[in-house]
């Protein structure tokens, strides 16, 4: 049987987190830095984390220096959980049958490809019980640029399972144009999902494989990545 890599988005894909990345990195950015600023005026969406904090660093007039993104991740990283403590965290419809089915087809993998460093990631997905689904990943720790974490997915799921996917049997599925584009760049077939700030339209401009506004169909879902 061939094996199929289904490589995941978090933020907007999975789950939301109700602006509980940016609270943190805004509390963050006050108790290691003192800088007492609002963070709504970044794009943060597809973005990777180190990304987006070299752009605060911009804004906030500090050093963009190695020492300083350590210890703004760190404080993002303390103020994360309870960060995801707020009434609009949540996951989105038809991920827990999704990734239930999937898990149950030995034929299939699910890992990460998302712009959270890892330990990010791990405490979003902790927070609703998603993190095992996914062994392994691409995170921010191996990029800055999301275009760059295909190829290391690949790297890590050949490295763990002995098993290179053609590009046929690997399906990117994310929320934003940046999924897209990073799916294509390794050959992926691209799934996008409109649950989060593109509508359906604007990633059909991007030319997907398929476009979904949620994924709570699980049916034609699975028939989208060969489950069925
Ligand atoms: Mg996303």
């Amino acid at each position: 049987m061939m094996k199929t890599l289904l490589l995941w988005d978090i933020d907007g894909t999975l789950t939301l987190s109700g602006g509980a990345g940016m609270h943190a990195l805004q509390a963050g950015l006050r108790r290691e830095f003192g800088v007492a600023r609002p963070l709504n005026d970044i794009d943060y969406a597809g973005r990777t984390d180190r990304w987006i904090m070299r752009q605060i660093f911009g804004k906030a007039g500090l050093p963009d220096t190695e020492a300083n993104l350590a210890r703004l991740l760190n404080a993002y990283l303390t103020e994360l959980p309870a960060a995801l403590h707020n009434p609009s965290t949540r996951v989105l419809p038809g991920v827990h049958a999704a990734l239930t089915a999937l898990a149950a087809r030995p034929h299939f993998t699910q890992a990460l490809l998302t712009g959270n460093v890892e330990q990010g990631a791990r405490i979003k997905l902790g927070h609703h019980g998603l993190s095992d689904y996914f062994p392994f990943g691409a995170f921010a720790d191996d990029g800055e640029w999301r275009n760059d974490l295909g190829p290391v997915a690949l790297r890590r799921a050949r490295e763990r399972l002995g098993v290179e996917f053609p590009p046929e049997r690997v399906f990117v599925i994310g929320d934003t144009p940046h999924d897209i584009a990073c799916g294509k760049v390794i050959g992926a077939q691209t799934i996008a999902v409109a649950t989060g700030q593109y509508s359906m339209d604007e990633l059909h401009a991007h030319r997907p494989v398929k476009v979904f506004p949620d994924l709570s169909d699980t049916a034609a879902f699975l028939r989208s990545v060969g489950a069925a």
